[in-house]
């Protein structure tokens, strides 16, 4: 699009994503921290310790955000412009500026947090649903596990219930494993090998599109065909770190784990996804130098990758950025290949239920039948929320709860603007 084009629309692509910005210069630097320090005097706050709680209520805290690590080497005693140019970098001057001003995604943090508060207990009492248990190791899942949690493009984050409890992400990997093979293979070589069209079947049907390739990423025989076009040439082991690492960065350059009993769990009932392996292989699906076998093993190791709703959120709110990780303020996604992701989530995330979940709830998201549900609300941030008990589409039962009060509390749902609603 020229420039020209891009002015017409300038109200719909106002919306960059933030903070992938270089260092700025000492003279700018100076002036953030001066322009800090006189908003904090008017705001009552003296002190380096004064700042970060009016931060906190903002919902920043130097712990949850790299960005932020040297706010708490400030020293203590009243905040000082020298010191501040010095010690922080133009990113997190930057960012503790629109805080001040209330200028962060999210406006009124402290009302955001407690309406969020409300919703997660109001869907605590929906107690329907049951365990996946033809992976054994799922079966043995807490069936009262339940945590939530939101992180806002400008890093804002809090937490509900169990968020800290890392658990296998199952089907919630799938769009990570997706952004990942298209960073490595580029759009068109993924898409020779896997459609973009929701199947309408079971995410594991034996059914391939009219092509012979998996109808879309979001469903097993799509993830296998993607995890076999991650470094195709490595040991399987040096692949599941990478892709460990690239969604460790994404989740705010966190540690993402395997859980090993459900690794060998599902390789010891993998019956199906064998079966989609041997029909892909029989209609030559697959790249020519992939060993299909390796590229399941992937795909299980995939599955069973942990991380909490905490991280979640982070990862989800990557993806509401354009690809920037909002606690790091680094690059992890190419924004074309988010694009794509957030796209096929929209229309294929949440299993038998993802037109209906478009129709009413209209974000992209994706859940796995180990009850955790990734939900990106793009340019404000993302939710990351774990139920085991699935409905019968295989999804969180409170997590369509939650996403169902989220769109009624809040403008999220993609087209609520053209209501004004
Ligand atoms: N590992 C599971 C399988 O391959 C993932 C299923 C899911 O979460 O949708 O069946």
């Amino acid at each position: 699009m020229t420039s020209h084009a891009n002015d017409l629309f300038a109200r719909f692509l106002a919306r960059p994503a933030r903070y992938e910005q270089d260092e700025a210069t000492p003279d700018v630097r100076t002036a953030l921290a001066e322009a800090i320090c006189e908003r904090a005097g008017n705001q009552g706050c003296r002190t380096a310790a004064d700042l970060l709680a009016v931060l906190e209520r903002a919902g920043l805290t130097a712990a949850g955000m790299s960005r932020l690590t040297a706010l708490s080497d400030l020293p203590a005693g009243d905040l000082d412009s020298a010191t501040m140019a010095a010690q922080l970098g133009s990113d997190a001057l930057e960012l503790v500026r629109q805080a001040l001003d209330g200028h962060l995604a999210v406006s009124n943090f402290e009302n955001f947090s407690s309406r969020l508060a409300n919703i997660f207990a109001y869907a605590r009492d929906v107690t329907d649903g049951v365990l996946a248990d033809y992976i054994p190791e799922l079966a043995k899942q807490d069936p009262a596990a339940y945590g939530l949690a939101v992180c806002s493009i400008d890093g804002q984050q809090t937490a509900f219930g169990e968020a800290d409890t890392a658990f296998c992400q199952q089907s919630a990997i799938k769009p990570l494993i997706y952004a990942l093979s298209m960073g490595l293979n580029g759009e068109n070589q993924v898409h020779r090998h896997v459609g973009r069209e929701p199947s309408g079947r079971r995410f594991n049907e034996l059914a391939l599109d009219p092509d012979n390739r998996p109808h879309n990423p979001m469903i097993n025989s799509g993830a296998i065909m993607c995890s076999a076009m991650i470094r195709p040439g490595l040991p399987v082991a040096d692949r599941a770190s990478l892709l460990q690492r690239f969604v460790g960065s994404a989740a705010g350059g966190s540690k993402v784990g395997i859980d090993q009993a459900v690794y060998e769990s599902e390789r010891g009932t993998a019956k199906r996804n064998l079966a989609l392996v041997k029909l892909m292989d029989e209609h030559d699906a697959f790249p020519e130098d992939v060993d299909p076998a390796a590229a399941l093993d992937l795909y299980f190791r995939a599955c069973s990758m942990t991380m909490d709703c905490r991280q979640m959120a982070v990862v989800a709110a990557t993806l509401a950025n354009g690809g920037v990780c909002p606690t790091t303020g680094h690059r992890v996604i190419d924004s074309r290949i988010v694009r794509n992701t957030l796209s096929l989530m929209l229309s294929c995330g949440m299993y038998d239920y993802s037109g209906e979940y478009a129709f009413t709830v209209g974000l992209p998201a994706k859940s796995g039948v180990s009850g955790g549900l990734m939900i990106v609300v793009p340019g404000i941030g993302g939710f990351g929320l774990w139920s085991p008990p699935l409905d019968r589409q295989g999804n969180p039962v409170r997590g369509i709860e939650v996403s169902r009060l989220l769109v009624e509390s809040f403008p999220f749902h993609l087209f609520a603007g053209v209501t004004g609603s």
